[in-house]
């Protein structure tokens, strides 16, 4: 499947969920920004997403602010969603992963706002939360929304398989470059170099038996989108 149909099922993926995180109650609003952290990961697909869409909107500073994050601590997956599912089905147990538990602002953000908000990852998204988390101190999720995420997560894993995982910043930089960008398309794009982890293709889905009914329509209308 080419870049350009991946990049439209990409966004019909995110429509949907935005339309399930419409259907909630959450105290998410614009300026809020407590959970835009350093530790955001994505898809290079995602990642290709983001730099083209501040190619077309002709923004910049980004890169910079970027450049900049590339020195500080950050959130470097080990593993992928798709990996972990399949560890959970073989009773496998998950690798240790370090998350810096005190981040700085993620390099997107501007002035309380993201820098190329209509182009934000599914992490980003996904991101929601029942009460502030400024006054919690957490981000309080029920649990199946935490199902649809997994989900949502997998199936942007699938439509990438041949990609990586990283941190935004560690993404965002390799595909700065036209070179890096093109190395995506033909996929010869060297992830350890850029301290990222292969995608891999989706086995198992992580849906709970007790959710399995309420996924059902979530679930129809992700079949409807042609992966
Ligand atoms: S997840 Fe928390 S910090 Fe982020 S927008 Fe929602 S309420 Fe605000
Ligand atoms: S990409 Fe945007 S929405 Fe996501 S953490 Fe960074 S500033 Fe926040």
């Amino acid at each position: 499947m080419n870049l350009s149909i991946r990049l439209k099922i990409l966004d019909r993926l995110y429509a949907l969920y935005d339309e399930f995180v419409g259907s909630l109650d959450v105290a998410c609003q614009k300026y809020c920004a407590h959970c835009c952290t350093r530790n955001v990961t994505l898809t290079t697909l995602e990642g290709y997403r983001i730099v083209d869409y501040a190619e077309f909107c002709h923004k910049s500073a980004w890169l910079q602010a970027v450049k900049s994050a590339s020195r500080k601590k950050r959130f470097q997956p080990k593993i992928t969603t798709n990996t972990i599912a399949e560890f959970c089905m073989r009773d496998r147990c998950l690798p240790d992963e370090e998350v810096p538990l005190k981040c700085e602002s993620c390099p997107l953000l501007s002035e309380d706002k993201c820098s190329l908000y209509q182009a934000r990852p599914f992490g980003c998204r996904c991101m929601i939360s029942k009460r502030n988390c400024h006054k919690t101190g957490f981000a309080e999720m029920d649990e199946f929304t935490v199902t649809v995420n997994c989900v949502f997560l997998q199936t942007i894993e699938h439509l990438d398989f041949d990609g990586g995982s990283g941190n935004l910043t560690d993404i965002l930089l390799c595909l700065a470059t036209e070179k890096n960008r093109y190395a995506y398309q033909t996929k010869t794009l060297p992830f350890t170099k850029w301290e990222l982890i292969p995608n891999q293709p989706m086995k198992v889905l992580m849906i709970p038996p007790e959710h399995r009914q309420e996924m059902g329509p979530i679930l129809q209308a992700l079949h409807r989108i042609t992966l």
